[in-house]
């Protein structure tokens, strides 16, 4: 049923396998139900639950999966049942889009927990088809799941209330931790916990903020309300904090010890984890039992709770701290989450970033490899070539599946004998050919700075040349030879590859995040092969890297 075709088209961004890497993806959303509302979507914010969700940290992802519930947008169709909502309507849809609707849960207004709550990414709709979430055009749901949003709020720093808010606004008000003059920590200052501070200085409580990072401390006093700061690794401030805590929330999305946070309780102390990590947390009996002391959990926040969560927010002016992003920095975006460097949240800005994406699409977003088998490819496969004076591990690492590049413009040739310029490059070996039609596909990354170098070849022409297509960068844009451009703006983003060498028809294609950017005929000889790195050019930087992951070579099928 996944691939069901429905009658609204959308367009999103989807992580097809465990490598978590987005690229552009077509689907299509129910038609609009007399229940529904279908909503085109402006903003939405990412959530760690997304980057745990596309790289199946919890083993039930099912791909494509189009990411994204933190969800602000305005209605554009509304089924003969809404009464609620009007076209034009602001709204915002969270981490639920549906729920059985007539089980005890639910009627106490606990959508949230019914056995048959409906996600609104990576779960089955009432249709059996597959949900996708915000990271796309347009949605259709449930006007039960849609939201209003108050009016003074601004559209993209609200997004991430949809969830981070209504994740730390429910247990607060369920464990009663929303008493003034009480002592609440919040462990974890990420997209979750910032707000949860807020919440914290909203209820009148005193709030410390447990972190890793030592860094946030200004911030965290000055700018988000916090009145102190306390570092979790080092071990005399948590002996100086002991026993001086009512309530801990805990939003940390590894895995982590319970000890010291338990430690920093006072007696009947409570410990509320929302945080998700990919294994179980070890929980020591002795504090707990010794101090009277509970640890619970919560998920998310029912749609009537979660209404009054945003009404709450717009009543105390509480907003997200965000950096808004385009969608095709989104990559580059979890890996910035995964290190915990995000202030405090990203939030896509989708209805542009899709909208320009489209605009200087030559062509419509497609999956290249469709009618291509890809070729078993190992170790062996890939030969690299690097200064040959040097040992490999100077110029060339392989770590997490990423290859990763450099050169100095000053290095010598891969040979002794060679009179060409540096290079550090991959050549895939074991697939020369001379007819067909052929693919090579890459996730590729080039840092801010490189400059003047070629990253990815066609080898093989007639004389004079030796390349049937060099693609290069020169500040920042990707360009075929030395011009014209393919595509601006390259650096420090993951941007999906596919190179089509069609040798009868005489044609290179080079496809960009699924879309069609360049065509060029091809130039004779008489084989070929595929290399990928960084090989200097004219006018090189001093320094040059380029990465690479999930590299294939495919065929078209006969
Ligand atoms: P986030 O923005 O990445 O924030 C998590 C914070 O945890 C980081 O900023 C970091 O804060 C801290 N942290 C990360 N790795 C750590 C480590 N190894 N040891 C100690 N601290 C670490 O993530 P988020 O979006 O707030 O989500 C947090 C967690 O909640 C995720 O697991 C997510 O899946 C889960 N979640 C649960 C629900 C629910 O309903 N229960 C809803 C949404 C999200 P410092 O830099 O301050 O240390
Ligand atoms: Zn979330």
């Amino acid at each position: 049923m996944a691939g069901t075709e429905h009658s609204q088209k959308s367009t999103g961004w989807a992580a097809t396998d465990t490598s978590g890497i987005l690229s552009p993806f077509h689907f299509s959303r129910r038609e609009n139900g007399s229940d529904d509302v279908t909503i085109k979507i402006l903003y939405c914010g990412v959530c760690h639950s997304d980057l745990h969700s596309v790289k199946n940290d919890w083993g039930f992802t099912n791909y494509p999966v189009v990411p994204g519930h933190e969800i602000v947008g305005l209605v554009t169709k509304t089924g003969s049942d809404v009464q609620k909502f009007k076209v034009g309507n602001r709204v915002g849809v969270g981490v639920i889009v549906g729920s059985c609707k007539t089980c005890d849960i639910c009627q106490q207004d606990l959508e949230n927990y019914c056995p048959r709550v409906i996600f609104t990414y990576n779960s089955r709709d009432r249709d059996g088809t597959r949900t996708y979430g915000g990271y796309s055009d347009i949605v259709v749901v449930d006007q039960h799941f849609v939201l209003r949003i108050p009016e003074n709020l601004s559209s993209d720093t609200c997004a991430p209330l949809l969830c981070a808010g209504i994740t730390v606004y429910s247990p607060m008000k369920y464990y009663g931790m929303a008493e003034p003059g009480k002592h609440l920590g919040v462990a974890g200052l990420g997209g979750l916990g910032h707000v949860a501070v807020k919440f914290g200085k909203a209820f009148g409580l005193k709030v410390t903020v447990i972190s890793t990072s030592p860094k946030k401390e200004s911030e965290a006093i000055n700018k988000l309300g916090a009145d102190s700061f306390l570092v979790s690794t080092d071990p005399a401030q948590l002996k100086a904090a002991t026993g001086t805590m009512d309530f801990i929330i805990d939003t940390i999305a590894a895995v982590h010890p319970l000890a010291p946070l338990l430690g920093l309780l006072k007696m009947n102390g409570k410990l509320v984890t929302v945080g998700l990590p990919d294994k179980p947390l070890e929980l020591p009996i002795f504090p707990l039992v010794l101090g009277r002391k509970l640890v619970g959990g919560s998920d998310i926040g029912g749609m009537k709770e979660t209404q009054e969560m945003l009404d709450f927010c717009g009543k105390h002016n509480i907003n997200a701290d965000i950096e808004l992003i385009h969608i095709d920095y989104i990559n580059t975006a979890f890996e910035r989450l995964a290190k915990s460097d995000v202030r405090y949240r990203f939030v896509i800005d989708v209805a542009n970033s899709l909208a320009m994406f489209r605009a200087v699409a030559w062509g419509p977003v497609i999956d290249p490899t469709k009618g291509f088998i890809p070729l078993p490819l190992n170790e062996s496969n890939l030969v690299i070539q690097w200064p040959y004076d040097l040992l490999q591990d100077q110029r060339y690492s392989f770590s997490h599946g990423v290859h990763k590049l450099w050169v100095f413009n000053t290095d010598k040739p891969h040979t002794p004998v060679s009179k060409t310029n540096p290079r550090t490059e991959i050549r895939i070996e074991g697939y020369n050919y001379s007819s067909g039609v052929w693919q090579f596909e890459a996730f590729g990354y080039i840092p801010c700075g490189t400059s003047g170098v070629c990253v990815m070849q066609v080898f093989g022409s007639s004389p004079p040349h030796a390349t049937t297509l060099m693609l290069r960068v020169y500040n920042g844009s990707l360009t075929y030879y030395r011009e014209p451009v393919i595509i601006p703006n390259v650096y420090d983003k993951w941007f999906r590859l596919n190179v089509i060498h069609d040798v009868e028809a005489n044609k290179v294609e080079v496809y960009i995040n699924g879309i069609l950017r360049y065509e060029a005929p091809g130039r004779g000889g008489t084989y070929h092969y595929f290399k990928c790195g960084v090989y200097a050019q004219d006018d090189s930087s001093y320094y040059m890297e380029s990465r690479w992951k999930g590299i294939r070579v495919l065929k078209k099928c006969d």
